[in-house]
């Protein structure tokens, strides 16, 4: 177990420095860092899939992509982001000026998941470094390369030292580094761990971030474009085998077009490239927990009357893609994340039981909705219990960094990317400026009886529909007091 109180020494004494350079400074940091990670691509690449069992594919397009998307993003917009905002003020405030200001929090916690070690890491960590904080990261205990690779690359790009700090080590080491107080926590992985940190959390009020699981929905409508959904389907559900937050895990499809998507997904399932190889579509199974618990749903649905429209292949920690259909709510594959490549198929009749059908789930990741007629689609979009949506595609809405992401329900709270994501590691001080111009103000000290007439006259004024000549004349005889107190 690492000594916890001299990290947060340290990342403390590299706050005081980093949280006053100005925000032109940190960003330039920032391009440092984007660039270092292109120089290294290929040894990023293989250290992500070394760790992680990802295909190459993957570990660019699901991790290195949107790191990088989302640092050029912030290098552009982060200044006018963190800039003071102007707000509004109403006429009880008539002589105030109103505006925001963001200022760093401090010491940024970190705890990461295995399955985007990368991204899921180094988002957050740069978020928090423009808000102007000092990060410690505990990557996952599964994927420790990639994390010794964050910190590497982050003093190959210059980044002053002990500002990120990255500490090894598992559940305990996680517990330890909240014990040592940061000012805030950034949480990705299990709504198991989610709730002990949020637990752990709360004995010091510590603001929390959690980035937790998800069951998402396809919701596919007979008038959709059958042929890309399909593709889509066996992308969404499969890629990474499925061992993606926002992976499909629930396939909806209106019945008239269900047989005829159920042929086409089972031919396209069967040339999916399942290995290690540079050509393979998707790898192993992370843990034997993950595999012990596909299998586990995949047996109880059986049990309960599905239907498999694959033959199950296991080959060690290979996993070949397992799809069935009549499917329904009682089985633990339409309840429980699965996190691996299983993709259940159920039919439904109307808009209303499409909707119904997705909300019946504790999560609300992403979830994507299929149709030619996108007014329809985004009718339903509105009725979903989710945090993110997708009309006609899957996942990699989550990649666009101006929309801030995250979940509902057993899926997590608080937002990151876009805005939010910079404004998650801010203190937000609301600031008020009276201009000064009146010797005294209406609401303080001595209350008077005339004072209270005037205090009425304006809760008329204001919040009633009173014919504007008695509001013009309730005004005069306010101006009147008013003017006695300047
Ligand atoms: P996990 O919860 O097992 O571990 C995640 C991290 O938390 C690890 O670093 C682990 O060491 C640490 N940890 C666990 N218990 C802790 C505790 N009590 N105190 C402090 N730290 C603790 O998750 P995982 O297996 O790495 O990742 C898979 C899960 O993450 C899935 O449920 C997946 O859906 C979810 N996930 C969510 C998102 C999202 O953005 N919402 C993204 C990726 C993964």
């Amino acid at each position: 177990m690492p000594e916890i109180k001299p990290i947060f020494d340290a990342a403390r004494a590299a706050f005081i420095q980093w949280g006053g350079e100005n925000i032109s400074e940190r960003v330039a940091y920032v391009s440092a860092l984007r660039k270092v990670i292109v120089k290294n691509l290929d040894s990023i690449v293989d250290c992500i899939s070394e760790d992680t069992g990802k295909v190459n594919m993957e570990a660019l397009n699901s991790d290195i992509l949107p790191t990088l998307e989302m640092m050029k993003y912030y290098e552009k917009y982060a200044p006018r982001i963190l800039a003071p905002k102007k707000k509004k003020t109403t006429l009880l405030f008539y002589n105030h000026d109103a505006y925001v200001e963001y200022k760093p929090m401090g010491v940024v916690l970190i705890i990461a998941p295995w399955n985007c070690p990368f991204q899921l890491a180094l988002v957050p960590l740069v978020s928090a470094l423009l808000a102007g904080n000092a990060v410690i990261l505990k990557p996952s205990e599964i994927t420790p390369k990639v994390g010794d690779l964050i910190g590497a690359l982050c003093q190959e790009a210059g980044l002053p030292k002990d500002l990120v700090q990255v500490v090894q080590g598992g559940k305990d080491v996680g517990e330890a580094l909240i014990q040592g107080r940061p000012d805030k926590i950034f949480f990705t992985g299990s709504g198991a761990a989610g709730k002990n940190i949020m637990a752990a959390a709360a004995k010091n009020l510590i603001p929390v971030v959690l980035e937790l699981g998800g069951k998402d929905p396809m919701i596919v409508f007979e008038d959709a474009d059958i042929d890309r959904a399909v593709e889509a389907a066996v992308y969404g559900a499969f890629a990474h085998g499925g061992q993606f937050c926002v992976a499909v895990e629930r396939l909806y499809v209106q019945e008239p077009v269900l047989e005829k998507f159920v042929s086409k997904i089972i031919k396209r399932i069967i040339t999916l490239n399942v290995g290690t190889a540079y050509d393979c579509d998707f790898g192993p199974i992370n843990t034997q927990d993950q595999i012990d618990r596909i299998e586990e749903q995949v047996q109880d649905a059986l049990a309960k009357g599905a239907t498999l429209l694959t033959d199950i292949i296991k080959q060690g920690s290979l996993v070949y893609p397992v799809a069935l259909k009549n499917v329904n709510h009682d089985m633990k594959l339409m309840k429980e994340e699965t996190f691996g490549p299983l993709l259940p198929i159920m039919s439904f009749k109307t808009e209303e039981e499409a909707v119904a059908l997705a909300n019946d789930s504790p999560y609300g990741l992403n979830a994507s909705v299929w149709s030619r007629d996108t007014k329809k689609a985004k009718r339903v979009v509105s009725q979903l219990e989710t945090g993110n949506a997708y009309i006609n595609d899957v996942i990699k809405n989550i990649g666009n960094p101006d929309l801030p992401f995250g979940g509902v329900k057993q899926s997590g709270f608080g937002k990151y990317h876009g805005a939010e994501g910079l404004h998650t590691f801010s203190i937000e001080t609301a600031v008020m400026v009276n201009k000064n111009k009146t010797k005294r103000e209406i609401n303080w000290f001595p209350y008077t009886e005339e004072l209270a007439k005037t205090v009425r006259g304006l809760i008329t004024v204001l919040y009633t529909d009173l014919p504007l000549r008695e509001k013009i004349k309730i005004l005069l005889r306010m101006r009147r007091f008013i003017k006695t107190l300047q």
